[in-house]
């Protein structure tokens, strides 16, 4: 996929340069902030130092213990992604906002579980020089070494060919094993965005979209399981980050019946005022440009991460062919509708709140998908709206009504028919 090659769209550009993922925001609810590498043996980092010019650089990160790390590189934009076990970071705040040398900026954080992970944005493209951790020794903390060097585009992108095995994340197992025949109930798979060190978009005073959207899911969830009609799993259920991709593979290996995907906008100040929930249905034409711009700034999400799209199989593309699978198109756009005219009663819409636009986590073929953005985090009243539990709940509701007419129909025949 070419996305690497589009422009930084604006909103994410904002959640890169203000926020390392591990830095404390301000508490959304505190169901919604999970304590990532809370254990005692999880390692600590507790000091960063880069040093160095434009043709060598040298990032130290102090740890409380030595760790395995593994580093490579990747390009457009230029990146040098090092995973390690999962580390507590209790960095300086603004930690990685400005960068030295080489390195323009970093950020770091869970990746999933068990698993850290930091991405460090060069200036150009770089080579690894030398990658090792050290034992504490002579008064002198455990410390992580990374030297970088300048190189030039062609040898950049002869390293990543030869010598990047990209590391993949591994299906996650949360919830439900895959497809439980037994069970007749429909499931339905609500996926919050972002997680871990993909932050999602900010608010105004430094909120997390990762927080306020998991927030919604674990809300969303506990409003569909009382009626007992329906089975429910979270993408995430915790701050862990999950390639868009997997979230895709997730939703169809389960054999979910509904795949919701909850995600919170931003715009910058320049471009208005914008304000109202949403509801987002696959087209490889996007309704309106903005929906285009979104589309694009949701699906970097795998690029905040470091995750080399390339690499991955090309589902995108063969899924593409399917999307002439109208009937999973027709559902979600009937789901869709029943959302918005649900929500109309409770939450604020945006001015034209049915859109579509090519999110990734949209193209399961064969199930039908929404992605509902709630609202924007750069507006005043609809930040006041999202992280205000009273709000949560409401909104929750309506989305809970929605599920019910679109299963309505189909649970009333399958009862009919299901009599054993
Ligand atoms: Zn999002």
């Amino acid at each position: 996929m070419s996305t690497q090659a589009v422009a930084w769209a604006l909103c994410l550009g904002a959640a890169i340069s203000l926020a390392p993922a591990a830095r404390a925001a301000e508490p959304v609810d505190s169901r919604a902030l999970p304590a990532p590498g809370a254990s005692r043996d999880v390692p600590v980092a507790t000091d960063v130092r880069v040093g160095g010019d434009d043709k060598q650089t040298r990032f130290i990160l102090d740890l409380s213990q030595k760790i395995d790390l593994a580093a490579f590189t990747l390009a457009d934009p230029y990146r040098v992604v090092v995973d390690v076990p999962q580390v507590t970071f209790k960095l300086p705040a603004k930690a990685g906002d400005q960068g030295r040398g080489l390195v323009k900026a970093f950020r770091y954080g869970l990746i999933m579980q068990g698993g850290s992970r930091i991405v460090i944005d060069t200036k150009g493209p770089v080579r690894i020089d030398k990658a090792f951790t050290l034992d504490a020794a002579d008064g002198q903390p455990a410390r992580l070494v990374l030297d970088l060097v300048a190189t030039d585009r062609d040898s950049f992108l002869r390293t990543i060919a030869l010598a990047n095995k990209p590391t993949r994340t591994a299906a996650r197992n949360s919830g439900p094993a895959p497809k439980d025949d037994n069970d007749p109930r429909p499931l339905i798979v609500l996926d919050p965005g972002h997680g871990g060190i993909d932050t999602g978009t900010k608010g105004l005073n430094g909120e997390n979209e990762k927080e306020v959207v998991l927030a919604f899911a674990q809300t969303l969830r506990d409003k569909l399981l009382v009626s007992n009609k329906y089975r429910v799993v979270l993408t995430r259920d915790d701050d862990t980050f999950i390639p868009l991709n997997e979230r895709v593979r997730f939703a169809r290996q389960r054999g979910a019946a509904l795949f919701i995907s909850v995600h919170a906008d931003s715009i910058p100040r320049s471009e208005g005022q914008a304000e109202g929930a949403t509801v987002y249905t696959l087209s490889e034409h996007a309704s309106d440009a903005e929906a285009a711009r979104l589309a694009e700034s949701e699906n970097r999400a795998d690029v905040i991460a470091g995750v080399d799209l390339t690499a991955e199989p090309n589902d995108v593309a063969n899924i593409l062919v399917d999307l002439a699978q109208r009937e999973t198109k027709t559902f979600s756009l009937q789901f869709a509708r029943s959302a918005v005219g649900e929500l109309k009663s409770t939450a604020r819409l945006h001015r034209n709140p049915l859109k579509s636009a090519g999110f990734v986590v949209l193209r399961a073929p064969d199930v039908p998908s929404v992605l509902v953005e709630l609202g924007y985090m750069s507006t005043k009243d609809d930040l006041k709206a999202l992280t205000s539990p009273a709000w949560r709940a409401k909104t929750a509701d309506a989305l809970a009504q929605a599920v019910d007419t679109f299963f309505g129909p189909r649970l009333a025949a399958g009862a009919g028919g299901a009599a054993r």
